[in-house]
């Protein structure tokens, strides 16, 4: 049953049909944008990008403020729009695609102005005597924006926002698996009067991906996993255009001897089976001291079972989003009870349910030999692992190919913060789930196969532009430095200054 799906089409465009992994009924189609096409929308946005950047980042921000008036106002058709086409609970649509949306609009609408201020920099050296140095925030122009289905408001709004208020234009390739999220996204820009073709949807799969990237474009920001992932790199390498990756985890929890075990159960929870799981911060692997091993797992086990999962009506685990995630999951539970693994709780599909339902799960005794503990699940899974000691469970931790966020529990939080420095992984929180992409402030990104570049906060925003040094005299007079002719003289002056300047210890201090 393929939620996704190739059809017969009388035309020249590739077309699919989407099922809802909820009931399994289809959803409508989708027509794949061919290349030509892709590369009309990215000439359009040029044009529409050239007036906008020159509009202020004050008007910007107005325009991003209606924005967010109609995510307030049309919650009820994000919710909607998401969970027929996703499967996800309401409770996430919430709080993941409407809440995290206008956080991340009124956020970047309010702070842009400071982050993309032109500034002024200091020169080093003799330089300094006679130059000025100032630094412009220049927008790139078009970025392509190529996303996933796991956050398909979320993952497009926050960097759609982020480059739109740096002054570039964006044409958007959505996930195949959730079209319509965005097709609703573009309605909200429409009403709230953005410039006619400054962000534009090009509906398809990883095809029309790809010729985004051919297709002339400025810059790619990519979410996705790491096998697309290295494509896109190589595609932006050989256009030479720059990009940020942010792909998949592996995310580990360590959990002290001093933990409130009460918190960290249900942290454990929360972290492995919000989203369904398909979060990329998840936390697919929990490293648990040997004295707190017994009690943490009971509390885990005694939570997982009331968490209930229903296609309608109040629930907590929603539907696995597609059926291709869905196999991946049934692969990993079944190589981990092959070699020896133990399900406490769940495991299966549900069987009461029509749609995509994988139960809430909790497993023990997995080792590192198991495709759970190596390989992105992205399931509503909690695997957990007996550790000796703190150091044993570092040493776990580090070992993967993986490094996206993670997770630290104990009641000393300077500790906490140690064992936080020493995972290598691209963010940590002490005594929280990954909580950091939705902190606005902090860089976002991955380390190892996790993702290249970090995205979100001023450094996040300034990734959309090019820093533009624009030197000029001080005085505005004088003879150009260094210029012809070239003399015995000048170069004799040049050597004894160098002598002066670099060979005494006052010159030094003095630059
Ligand atoms: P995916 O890599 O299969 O697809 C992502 C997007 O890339 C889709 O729009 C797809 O159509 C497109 N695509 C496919 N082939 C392409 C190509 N050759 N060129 C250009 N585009 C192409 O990923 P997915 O299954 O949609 O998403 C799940 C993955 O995303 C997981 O691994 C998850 O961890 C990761 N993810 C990462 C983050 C993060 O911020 N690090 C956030 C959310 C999801």
């Amino acid at each position: 049953m393929a939620i996704v799906e190739p059809i017969e089409s009388a035309g020249p465009h590739r077309r699919l049909r989407l099922k809802s992994p909820v009931t399994l009924a289809p959803i409508g189609e989708i027509e794949c944008a061919s290349a030509e096409e892709v590369r009309a929308a990215v000439e359009r946005a040029r044009k529409a990008q050239s007036d906008w950047a020159k509009r202020s980042i004050d008007e910007r921000a107005e325009v991003m403020w209606r924005l967010n008036d109609q995510f307030v106002k049309r919650q009820d058709e994000v919710i909607d729009a998401v969970i027929e086409e996703t499967g996800k609970t309401r409770s996430e649509a919430i709080s993941m695609e409407v809440f995290s949306s206008c956080d991340s609009i009124t956020y970047y609408a309010k702070k842009a102005r400071k982050f993309l201020a032109p500034e002024k920099r200091r020169i080093h050296g003799i330089l300094g005597f006679a130059k000025r140095l100032k630094l412009v925030y220049r927008p790139l122009g078009v970025v392509g924006l190529i996303t996933p289905w796991n956050g398909p408001i979320i993952l497009a709004v926050n960097p759609m926002v982020q480059a739109l208020m740096a002054g570039n234009a964006v044409v958007h390739k959505p996930s195949e698996v959730t079209p319509f999220s965005a097709q609703l996204l573009k309605q909200f820009t429409e009403a709230a009067g953005f410039p006619q073709d400054l962000y534009q949807v090009v509906q398809g799969d990883g095809q029309t991906g790809a010729a985004l990237i051919d297709a002339g474009i400025d810059k790619i920001s990519f979410t996705g996993s790491v096998a697309t992932g290295r494509r896109v790199g190589e595609a932006c390498a050989r256009n030479l255009i720059p990009f940020t990756l942010e792909l998949g985890g592996k995310d580990a929890m360590i959990v002290c001897s001093d933990a409130d075990l009460d918190r960290a159960a249900a942290g454990a929870l929360i972290g492995s089976c919000m989203n369904t799981g398909h979060y990329c911060c998840g936390t697919e692997r929990i490293y648990v001291m040997e004295d707190i091993y017994e009690p943490f797992v009971e509390k885990v086990v005694a939570g997982a079972r009331q968490l209930r999962q229903n296609d309608r009506g109040e629930t907590d685990v929603g539907a696995i989003f597609w059926d291709k995630q869905l196999e991946i999951i049934e692969a990993h539970m079944a190589d981990a009870r092959a070699k020896g693994a133990q399900v406490l709780v769940g495991g299966n599909r549900n069987p009461d349910l029509e749609g995509l339902y994988f139960q809430p799960t909790v497993v023990t005794d997995v080792t590192h030999d198991m495709d759970l503990m190596r390989k992105e699940t992205f399931g509503p899974i909690v695997s957990i692992m007996k550790v000796r000691d703190e150091e044993e469970a570092i040493e776990l931790a580090n070992d993967s190919e993986y490094g996206l966020n993670g997770n630290v529990w104990t009641t000393d939080r300077e500790k906490g913060e140690r064992i936080a420095e020493r995972i290598e992984t691209g963010g940590v929180c002490v005594n929280d789930m990954a909580l950091t992409y939705g902190l606005h402030d902090a860089p976002f990104g991955g380390v190892k196969t996790s993702g290249i570049g970090q995205v979100n906060g001023p450094s996040g925003i300034r990734g959309y532009c090019h820093l533009l040094p624009i030197s000029a005299d001080k005085k505005g007079k004088g003879p150009i430095q260094g210029g012809y002719p070239y003399t015995r003289k000048a170069e004799d002056g040049m050597q004894k200054f160098i002598k002066i300047f670099f060979g005494t210890r006052l010159a030094r201090w003095i630059t």
